[in-house]
């Protein structure tokens, strides 16, 4: 525990404290950075949101325009006065005109229906009255037919249109339906001639349409009910709406479900609207208004005025709804809504979500609430992601850049630590190294003073011993100043075509000299016919003596060292091999680098001062060489140099 603070304060000396100053500036710098780049993806969002929101706001105004200017323009048609020189509205637009008692629409057969129709003139009940009496009370139809075949040649149409229905009646009571058919296309000639209040022809069309019914005859009666409904549809007769819907429903029955087109569903909407406003004049004369009625889910626009007696209905389907009110937001990326006092969206859509323009009725004089959203509440979002996007993408740049800086400065800081490690290690590797022969030299150089060896043999031997350890203090002082030259970049070398052969047995028999004193034996193997190369003989020298002395340093038991020169394809290689203690794979790299010593050489107490191996390495690289090292821990090593050839002019 005592120990952490003494920690701390050691690596907050330098180069620690720099990095941890290089640290916090980073941090504060990366901090106001962040707090910087938030606050203006805020303000971004907020000015995003605030240009967005005007957008919205100039588009309900538009539309607003837009509608008011296309009411007036509907209003304009109020005052329109039907004949024979009025000007027709355009497409899409209806009036219906009605009093009390009778309605017309512009242009004709626009409503399939009227709300009110006035009495038609029709021929007096008395005129069918002796028939009927045959046919009802009598129970005669045959009879009753006569009666009624005759009235059909009246010259008056509302009298013939009459007498065909009941002639058909009675014809069809007496089994002769095929008769009943043609006497029923009679009456259908006759249109819309009333009978019963009815139009005869659609009279004429359900009798032969029930008659192809009972008779069983499919496809003429399909062909019966698609005219029937086509004339329905046609809007030709002057129908009250459950007239309508009642004939609607038998050609229905007979056709099966035919969908209604668009256009058929729009006339019906209309025709449906036309009747609720003339419904509502009926209760509140005196009136005007705009409104937007959904009817079945279709918009119909009605204005309209209303007196006591007279009420004008313009009406605009959905079609021209669609084009002309939704035209204001084409282009625009917005969407816009009519909203009416229930909150039914009566035209257009928007979304719930999300910001929005709104305008009243009460601001507006339109039929409803009017709302612009946009289509993609989350287009703005987007937006502003997509810069916070590139603002993370920045920041993450910045704490990578910032990681990676403080790594480096991490490893450097940690290197130039071991460096300095492996330095003291050297100093006192070094210091050891000198001190065991200058104590032999101080202690012998004494006693040779003080005359202390009297005898002449001992006194010899002091003085071999003397010239030994001088001799080594010379080569680990010379192996030094090399080091250093060589750390400093200032060794020299002098190139020279050099014969491997010779240099190596000169080199191997110095170094043999001195080694057999301590009974080792070095055995040289050379190739034969080994290429000349171009060396530094002195400096590589060296190189080889450091690998000679290491072999024979770290090969206690076995006395032998092997040197082997042979040429390998275009270099020459030169082995020094021993069977000594060998190097761990682990540290085999290593042992390279300057001032490192092997865990095995610090075991076995084998003093050394970490550079030779790199100054071996050092020269062979300067000769663009290279060493190899194979080792293997308790076995020996064996180091390459492998050298290029002369090459020949
Ligand atoms: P040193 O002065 O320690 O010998 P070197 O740079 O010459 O420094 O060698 C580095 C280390 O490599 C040595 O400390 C030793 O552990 C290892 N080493 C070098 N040569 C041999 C060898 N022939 N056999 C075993 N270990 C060796």
């Amino acid at each position: 525990m005592a120990r952490q603070p003494m920690g701390i304060t050691r690596w907050l000396r330098p180069p620690g404290r720099t990095l941890a100053v290089f640290l916090c500036l980073m941090l504060v710098l990366a901090g106001a950075l962040s707090w910087l780049g938030w606050q203006w993806l805020r303000q971004d969002r907020a000015l995003e949101g605030q240009r967005f929101r005007d957008r919205l706001e100039l588009a309900v105004d538009q539309m607003a325009v837009a509608m008011q200017r296309d009411l007036t323009e509907l209003e304009g048609y109020l005052g329109f006065v039907s004949g024979p020189g009025a000007k027709a509205p355009p497409d899409g637009i209806w009036i219906m005109q009605g009093t009390k008692s009778a309605v017309d629409a512009f242009p004709i057969g626009g409503l399939l229906y009227f709300s009110t129709l006035p009495d038609a003139a029709e021929p007096s009940a008395a005129v069918f009255a002796a028939g009927e009496a045959l046919e009802h009370q009598r129970n005669d139809p045959a009879k009753a037919a006569a009666v009624f075949r005759e009235l059909a040649r009246s010259p008056e149409a509302g009298v013939r249109a009459g007498a065909w229905l009941r002639l058909g009646r009675n014809l069809r009571k007496i089994g002769r339906p095929e008769e009943a058919l043609r006497v029923y296309d009679e009456l259908a000639r006759l249109g819309a001639t009333p009978v019963l209040g009815l139009p005869a022809e659609l009279l004429a069309r359900e009798a032969r349409g029930s008659v192809f019914e009972a008779m069983g005859r499919g496809r003429e009666l399909a062909a019966e009910a698609a005219l029937l409904r086509a004339s329905l549809w046609s809007g030709r007769w002057r129908l009250l709406r459950p007239a309508w819907e009642f004939y609607r429903g038998e050609a229905q029955r007979w056709l099966g479900a035919v969908p209604s087109t668009e256009q058929e569903q729009d006339r019906h909407a209309l025709s449906i609207a036309a009747d609720r406003i003339y419904e509502q004049w009926r209760t509140e004369p005196e009136s005007k208004g705009r409104r937007i009625l959904k009817i079945n889910e279709r918009p119909v626009l009605a204005v309209w005025t209303g007196t006591s007696d007279r009420l004008t209905v313009v009406l605009a389907g959905p079609d021209h709804l669609g084009s002309k009110w939704t035209a204001a937001l084409q282009g625009r990326q917005v969407q816009g809504a009519l909203i009416d006092a229930d909150g039914l969206v009566i035209l257009g859509s928007f979304n719930k979500s999300g910001p929005r323009a709104v305008r009243t009725a009460a601001e507006t004089r339109l039929p409803g609430t009017l709302h612009a959203t946009s289509p993609d509440p989350g287009a703005v979002a987007a937006d502003v992601s997509g810069r916070r996007r590139l603002l993370y993408g920045g920041f993450a740049v910045l704490a990578l850049t910032l990681l990676a800086g403080s790594f480096s400065i991490i490893r450097s800081i940690k290197r130039e630590r071991a460096v300095a490690g492996l330095q003291s290690e050297f100093v006192s590797a070094v210091s050891h190294e000198f001190r065991t022969p200058l104590t032999s030299l101080r202690q012998l150089s004494e006693m040779l003073a003080k005359d202390r060896i009297p005898d002449d043999q001992d006194r010899r031997k002091s003085y071999d011993i003397l010239s030994q350890e001088t001799e080594r203090l010379q080569k680990l002082v010379e192996s030094l100043l090399d080091f250093g030259r060589i750390e400093a970049g200032t060794l020299r070398y002098h190139f020279e075509p050099l014969d491997p052969g010779a240099w190596l047995g000169g080199v191997v028999a110095e170094f043999q000299e001195k080694a057999a004193a301590r009974g080792y034996r070095i055995e040289l193997h050379l190739a034969g016919g080994l290429p000349r190369i171009h060396a530094d003989r002195e400096s590589l020298g060296l190189a080889l003596r450091n690998l000679l002395d290491n072999a024979v340093k770290y090969s206690p038991e076995c006395p032998t060292v092997w040197v082997e020169a042979a040429r390998e394809r275009d270099r020459l290689a030169i082995r020094v091999r021993d069977q000594g203690m060998g190097i761990p794979a682990s540290e085999q790299k290593a042992v390279f680098k300057r001032f490192v010593r092997g865990s095995g050489s610090r075991a076995a107490h084998i003093q050394g001062t970490g550079i030779g191996l790199a100054l071996a390495r050092h020269i062979v690289e300067a000769h663009d060489g290279e060493i190899h090292l194979q080792s293997e821990p308790g076995k020996g090593s064996t180091f390459t140099i492998l050298l290029p050839l002369e090459k020949k002019a």
